[in-house]
């Protein structure tokens, strides 16, 4: 029993003894910080971190430690042996191998030193937020919401489009946004993609979810048209993104993501309004199960897609709530494929859904073959480099008649490719017809 107590003692007399070690050792260590810092003139193109600093002895060890602020289900941060040369020590990270992680991002890191004597050092952490220096930005703030500007008097309209629409995504379904969101507003979609590598040179918005950061390309001529509907409409993508994220491959179809986006705009646009009238007259509705993946690339069975997926989501909250469709996006966000997690949530599959819906617009049956061909976005896991965008861009406002139409992949959902092209001509229109 003394044994085993004196065993005791001594195992914390131990530790004690070397953490006094380790701490004299710090203590003393004759390194000192002259300087350190980032230069971020290269960005996005690169960064390089810098340290220099005194230190008697020669340097013969150096990591440099640094991770970026996202949501990510593998552990972020990346450790990377530095060369060293005399007493300054820098390492540059190439964004354009990586992709670069956009503005509104903030880099943490810290350098891990060791001499020739032993003595080992580690700097507190140091922080830096990315941001595009070509232009001055303002910032208008409400709860949870950044919205930067540089051009125009856009940023407070836009503000306001963007609590509504999450003020409907919060009171009518129950989703809230999670964390902090920055929307940067460039005055044209050229600029919008010089701030990103490896971006779609049609592209002219992109949310990046993981980072909590959407860019956009609004000119101030279409901030109080089209502004009003696609930042909402972008912003849900996120919030539901962030609500609905999952870490074992779960992803939700195209009908319920882009429904849940299209809803967040507020009421239907005449557009969308008069796509649902003519699917009625025409009974030209999609099978419900082909829009699981990605909507077809021509700009009018796009709108359809879109209009439709607005009514089905837009049915499926009146008839039975928010409680199950908050369900449905955890459930589906668990793994579960599209159809089991209907069944699990509301008793029925796509095509029981369809079948409902079409009841309800007053819509004959659709034949359904027995055996549906499972369409479901496949759970494959996408590697997405560092700073590339989680969904696909939307196509810019200015560029609406002449966007080169891509089909987005089937295994991503949160996908914007062209639904939005119907939306942009309103806006389009809209803003002629004012000048008129
Ligand atoms: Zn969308």
């Amino acid at each position: 029993m003394k044994t085993r107590f004196l065993r005791f003692v001594g195992f914390f007399v131990g530790i004690g003894l070397l953490i006094a070690v380790s701490h004299s050792l710090y203590a003393q260590s004759p390194i000192t910080v002259q300087r350190d810092g980032l230069d971020d003139s290269g960005y996005p193109r690169r960064v390089t971190f810098r340290l220099d600093v005194d230190a008697p002895a020669e340097i013969t060890q150096a990591t440099l430690h640094y991770d970026v602020s996202k949501v990510s289900c593998l552990d972020g941060g990346a450790t990377v042996p530095v060369t060293i040369e005399g007493d300054t020590l820098q390492w540059t990270w190439e964004m354009v191998r990586s992709g670069n992680p956009p503005p509104g991002t903030a880099v943490t890191w810290s350098w891990t030193l060791t001499d020739a004597d032993g003595h080992t050092l580690t700097t507190p952490p140091q922080t830096h937020t990315f941001s595009d220096n070509r232009y001055n930005w303002r910032t208008v703030e409400a709860d949870n919401l950044k919205l930067h500007w540089y051009e125009g008097n856009v940023g407070p309209t836009l503000l306001d489009a963007a609590v509504h629409g999450l003020e409907r995504l919060e009171n009518e379904m129950g989703i809230e946004l999670q964390d902090e969101v920055n929307l940067f507003i460039y005055g044209d979609t050229a600029d919008m993609r010089d701030a990103v590598l490896y971006i779609q040179d049609w592209a002219g918005g992109v949310a990046f979810s993981e980072y909590n950061v959407i860019l956009m390309g609004i000119p101030p001529s279409l901030a109080n048209t089209w502004g009003q509907d696609v930042v909402p409409h972008e912003l849900a993508h996120l919030v539901v993104a962030q609500y609905g994220r999952s870490c074992v491959g779960g992803s939700r179809p195209n009908w319920l993501e882009e429904g849940l986006a299209v809803y967040a705009e507020g009421d239907p646009s005449p557009d969308v309004r008069a796509a649902i009238e003519r699917g009625i007259a025409n009974n030209s509705f999609e099978p419900l199960r082909s829009l699981n993946g990605a909507f077809s690339a021509h700009g009018t069975e796009a709108g359809v897609a879109y209009s439709q997926s607005y009514s089905t989501v837009a049915y499926l909250l009146e008839t039975y709530g928010r409680e199950p469709l908050q369900q449905i996006i955890l459930t589906l966000a668990a793994g579960k494929s599209t159809d089991a997690a209907l069944e699990e949530v509301y008793g029925f599959n796509v095509d029981g859904l369809e079948l409902e819906w079409r009841a309800h617009m007053g819509l004959p049956p659709r034949d359904i073959p027995p055996t549906p061909t499972p369409i479901n976005p496949a759970a494959i896991p996408t590697i997405v480099p560092e700073g590339l965008p989680a969904s696909l861009p939307t196509p810019p406002a200015a560029a609406a008649t002449a966007v080169p139409l891509t089909n987005a992949p089937a295994a991503n959902p949160g996908i914007c490719n062209v639904g939005l092209v119907p939306l942009l001509l309103v806006g389009l229109l809209f803003t002629r017809r004012r000048r008129d």
